[in-house]
């Protein structure tokens, strides 16, 4: 039916490109001006654009222009002209969508010149590649064009210098691939002084092989961990420190004297589950420690550990809010009495808990950023993107990334040929079957690539072409560079090839002299993927600008696709047949089953993905928050008005907390709420009696103008370190309490799943969750810098330091053995659900 529909008005991209045909003809027209112009003259033109942009023109008023100089740059100095195809994929790239141009039609050329035309802006233009060799294979090749027209290309690969990368970004293009480019944004929101950036504002990035990196390897999350405090010997220190303190119980409600404190080293409010050193106390933690000021926002990490080893102590309680179970700390559900295995109490609790129960503290290394490719790439203000197969995950392009897929035509007619699948019953009939054909296509010449979907079976396919003497190369996606060397002679008369399907992705398979009169390239597929894509992509080695080639699936019945997705039908069509083993079966109807059966594992995967994301969005938007936030103290916005809308946010929610809803002055708790804001500004300005004789809006105002005249006081005192000094304060309070949060909200993420047992949507109760923890995140923080600027102590300025010293990075795509390509796990429809919801499978994402 749509296919009728498609022939009457064309498919969407021939619609699209339709659109798009008058500005390739205008470019096009230009060609003969363009020739003439001198080299000066050419390279000209880029400060010509720059000044119109300026003027107001936009980039779509100069983009046939500029691709018309590019075009003739790209003529110049690599004797290469973009194709009419290939201006429409630079102007499809420019307009923020996804180009599938197929492999072998030159779209490293073709990103040069959206890259180009956007860099005019001077924003900077990202072209991200899946791994180091081709960011720098790509630079070096482009960068004639680039240099030419009088811009800068800069490349981005592990083990730059800090300088090094922050020259690179500094380029009007960079070149590089997608881990450098999330963990330098990772690293650059942990930066303390600006100097450290190196990445600029995110603009505009062109990825190519898109569908790796944003199908793929979508969730895979970039970590920046740290060793977990110095801690473990903190936490005992402190948890030895707190045993020999004296409290004092003080539930402010009932008891309506205010007890003298003298020989109380601190205070426990069990109904506002506080707790709090008083001055001895305080005395006693610096002699013990041997600090000066216990309030010097030096020792926050100290004063954090004895807080935390003091509520392990005074409010929580073994065997009601925890059990100690295989030394373990468990935490106990307050309402439903259940164990919540897996979850920890957040901030360090767990841990002091930990040290109280002699057990040992757990925690090697904690995140301290994260973020996953889907995240860090939607940051973009433009996205676009490339790849030989996008098409069939359009739905997924759609949905998360708003970018659509345009299909661009081939440059000169394609005429591979693809035969039917063979299908077997066996495996091994069916790999006998395939040696059998690499030895027979190996006799005439005709070279074979073949692909695999694991390293196991390429190497088992290895031994049995040993076997029968046929030389050939292994890839398997380890060796970047070398592989490509190897796969670019993959076309060469009588090459035996096996790769996996990353193997020496991006790199051209040329023929060699007299391949194509044998029928160019060969390639086998030794098994179908799950996805369609990936079959796609192998096929797509061959048959490469209008070259010969020719391309075959082998499947069995013992395939995981067929074994686990396969329908009744497909086996019981082979039975019927009856067949020997070794008999292969060639059927539309087989092939079409397969494809079936494909389609309904990518969209179930995509579902499962889908819903994942809904968990990683959680933490995203917050991390939004907290790093638009960092950013401003960064670049060294004046942060007075910021601190005291603190102040009045910080009063407003404590008077909230001690009075509740209540009009009633009876039942506020003025006794607490002093207390309290002792610990962050409060002196002795106010009587509790005086207090008791306000209203509501009057203390508020009171306690305001207190914190408000101390900020002053401070202010004068500190003079113009002033400015300094809250930035200080802040960005290491916040990086203390954002680190703690994500940590912690990953444990709440873990842990989630193993009590959804009940009736309740864990992702419902998993937001819910982390935005509570998120907004008393927000108080922690405000409180903690108010009570550190107007503690701060002149003689001792506190400096700009990081919270964490050492840091490690996870490389996810570097690993060495990798599976090309994440299968997923069977899932039975009684099974938990893989996205961890804790449901079954055929209730959740298995719906259907
Ligand atoms: P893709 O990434 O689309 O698979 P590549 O960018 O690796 O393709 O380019 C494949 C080959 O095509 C390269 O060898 C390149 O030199 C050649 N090529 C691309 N565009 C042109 C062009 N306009 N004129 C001549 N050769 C081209
Ligand atoms: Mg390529």
């Amino acid at each position: 039916m749509l296919k009728i529909i498609e022939k009457l008005i064309g498919s969407y991209s021939e619609r699209e490109i339709k659109k798009i045909l008058p500005i390739v003809d205008k470019i096009e027209s230009l060609a003969s001006e363009y020739e003439r112009l001198t080299d000066a003259e050419l390279r000209q033109k880029t400060d010509i654009f720059k000044q119109r942009l300026k003027n107001g023109e936009t980039l779509d008023d100069i983009l046939p222009e500029a691709f018309a100089a590019v075009r003739e740059a790209a003529w110049r100095t690599l004797k290469m002209r973009h194709f009419r195809v290939q201006l429409i994929g630079g102007i499809v790239l420019h307009q923020g969508r996804i180009a599938e141009m197929k492999t072998g039609e030159g779209k490293t050329l073709v990103a040069t010149l959206p890259a180009y035309l956007n860099a005019l802006e001077g924003k900077g233009v990202h072209i991200v590649t899946v791994n180091d060799y081709l960011a720098k294979r790509d630079a070096e090749w482009m960068g004639p064009i680039y240099n030419f027209l009088g811009l800068s290309v800069g490349v981005i690969v592990h083990g730059l210098t800090h300088e090094e990368r922050k020259k690179a970004y500094s380029c009007d293009i960079t070149y590089g691939t997608n881990n450098e480019f999330g963990f330098d944004y990772l690293r650059d929101n942990m930066a303390i002084y600006k100097e450290e950036l190196v990445q600029r504002e995110l603009n505009y990035a062109i990825i190519d092989e898109v569908d790796s990196i944003l199908i793929d390897e979508a969730r895979t999350p970039l970590i920046i961990s740290g060793p977990a405090e110095k801690s473990t010997d903190l936490y005992k220190r402190a948890d030895n420190f707190v045993r020999r303190l004296k409290p004092l119980y003080y539930n402010s409600d009932d008891d309506k004297q205010m007890p003298d404190t003298t020989g109380y080293d601190y205070i426990v409010n069990e109904k506002r589950h506080t707790v709090s050193l008083t001055e001895e106390g305080i005395k006693k933690a610096e002699k013990y420690f041997g600090v000066t000021n216990l309030a010097d926002p030096e020792n926050a990490t100290l004063h954090h550990h004895i807080i935390q080893a003091l509520k392990a102590h005074a409010l929580m309680k073994r065997d009601r809010d925890y059990v100690v179970k295989d030394g373990q700390v468990i935490i106990v559900d307050e309402f439903t009495g259940r164990l919540m295995y897996g979850r920890r109490f957040s901030e360090g609790l767990h841990q002091a808990i930990e040290a109280k129960e002699g057990v040992r503290i757990e925690r090697e290394s904690k995140t301290l950023a994260t973020i996953t490719f889907q995240n860090y790439f939607r940051l973009y203000k433009k996205l676009a993107g490339m790849t030989g197969t996008a098409k069939t995950e359009e739905q997924e392009f759609r949905e998360i990334y708003k970018l659509d897929v345009i299909e661009i035509p081939t440059h000169k007619p394609m005429i591979r040929i693809d035969h039917p699948d063979k299908v077997y019953k066996t495996e091994k009939a069916k790999f006998e079957a395939i040696v059998q054909e690499i030895v027979e296509t190996h006799k005439k010449g005709q070279p074979v690539l073949v692909g695999t979907v694991s390293i196991e079976k390429s190497e088992m396919l290895s031994e049995m072409l040993k076997k029968h003497g046929i030389k050939h190369e292994v890839l398997n996606a380890k060796h970047h560079e070398k592989e490509a060397m190897i796969i670019a002679k993959a076309g060469q008369k009588g090459a035996v090839t096996i790769a996996t399907n990353m193997a020496g992705r991006g790199t051209d398979i040329v023929l060699g002299e007299g391949v194509a009169e044998l029928g160019g390239l060969k390639v086998i597929g030794t098994e179908r993927h799950e996805s369609r894509r990936i079959d796609n992509q192998l096929r797509g080695r061959a048959g490469r600008q209008g070259d010969p080639g020719e391309s075959r699936f082998y499947v069995s019945l013992e395939d995981d696709l067929m074994r686990l997705f396969g329908s009744e039908r497909i086996k019981n069509l082979v039975e019927s047949l009856g067949l020997p083993d070794d008999q292969p079966i060639e059927h539309k109807l087989l092939s079409d089953a397969i494809e079936k059966a494909q389609k309904r594992v990518e969209a179930r995967n995509f579902e499962i993905r889908k819903h994942l994301l809904q968990f990683d969005d959680v933490l995203n938007k917050q991390r939004e928050i907290i790093y638009s936030q960092r950013r401003k103290v960064l670049e060294g916005e004046n942060l007075r008005d910021s601190i005291l809308g603190m102040i009045d946010e910080l009063v407003d929610y404590k008077i909230k907390v001690y009075t509740g809803e209540s009009p009633h002055p009876e039942d506020w708790d003025i006794k607490g709420l002093l207390q309290d804001l002792k610990f962050i500004f409060l002196d002795s300005e106010l009587s509790e009696q005086d207090a008791k004789n306000m209203t509501k809006q009057e203390l508020k105002e009171k306690l305001i103008s207190i914190a408000k005249e101390k900020y002053e006081k401070k202010e004068q005192e500190v003079g113009e370190l002033m400015r300094e000094l809250e930035r200080v304060v802040l960005l290491r309070v916040v990086d203390m309490h954002w680190m703690e949060h994500i940590d912690a909200v990953e444990q709440l993420r873990e842990g989630i799943s193993l009590r959804a047992i009940g009736q309740k949507d864990p992702i419902v109760e998993f937001r819910f969750e982390a935005f509570e923890m998120f907004d008393e995140m927000i108080k922690r923080i405000q409180e903690d810098t108010i009570k550190i600027i107007l503690h701060a102590n002149v003689e001792n300025m506190p400096q700009r330091e990081r919270v964490v010293k050492e840091m490690y990075e996870n490389a996810p795509s570097d690993t060495p053995v990798r599976k090309p390509v994440v299968k997923t796990q069977k899932v039975g429809r009684n099974d938990p659900c893989p996205c961890g919801s804790g449901k079954k499978y055929k209730k959740c994402c298995g719906a259907v």
